[in-house]
């Protein structure tokens, strides 16, 4: 099957447990669960509704100040702000906000608005996001145009072990609406490929981008 991210040559392979066929990418390290795995937008809708994303829970306030202690220091000049595919809650847009950026909030599911198409922003945020996508890399072209010049695209999602041994035991990719699975290398490449800077990553769930 032809690499979603780079177009290259994967190899396939079975999940022992689950009996799942993945594929993955000897270019850019991504992998990716069969076509035959992908779900509809409904049927994820069904298995985010069992999600229970307190915003005074103080446990998920932290979870996204962490990720803003990764992004804040690592860029500059940011005045506005996209969190594409929040979920239900816009709590992280609320937590810019509070910080004097002006954040608007998207999610095709439970805020489906789509203003923010016509404006352009300083930073664009997605956190849990990326893995649930059939085609990463459209969406990753489609929220650079809606970047200003010189700003910032900061993702989450865990970035799969990096010994194939621990693969079929990590918990990530249970997740029947996971599909997809990152390697710090697989955003380098899709950088390179969509022609903007790669600028950091944790090593561990967080990457950050500069457009030109
Ligand atoms: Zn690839």
């Amino acid at each position: 099957m032809e690499c979603l991210i780079c177009t290259g040559k994967t190899f396939r392979f079975i999940d022992e447990k689950s009996g799942i066929v993945y594929h993955r990418c000897q270019e850019c390290d991504v992998i990716f669960k069969d076509p035959v795995y992908h779900q509809t937008l409904e049927e994820q809708k069904r298995r985010y509704d069992l999600h229970t994303n307190d915003e005074a829970d103080e446990g998920y306030r932290a979870y996204f100040q962490r990720f803003l202690d990764f992004v804040m220091p690592r860029v500059s000049g940011v005045g506005t702000a996209l969190d594409f595919g929040c979920g239900r809650s816009r709590l992280l847009a609320n937590i810019l906000n509070d910080m004097n950026i002006k954040a608007d909030a998207y999610d095709p599911l439970y805020h489906p608005d789509t203003e923010y198409n016509s404006k352009k922003y300083d930073l664009i945020v997605s956190t849990e996001v990326f893995e649930h996508l059939h085609d990463p890399k459209t969406l990753f072209l489609e929220l650079l145009t809606l970047l200003n010049q010189g700003r910032y695209i900061a993702l989450q999602t865990q970035f799969y072990p990096e010994d194939p041994n621990d693969f079929s035991g990590w918990y990530y990719h249970k997740d029947p609406t996971h599909i997809v699975f990152f390697a710090p290398k697989t955003f380098r490449v899709l950088a390179d490929i969509c022609g903007c800077d790669y600028l950091d990553d944790n090593s561990k769930n967080m990457v950050i981008f500069q457009k030109r």
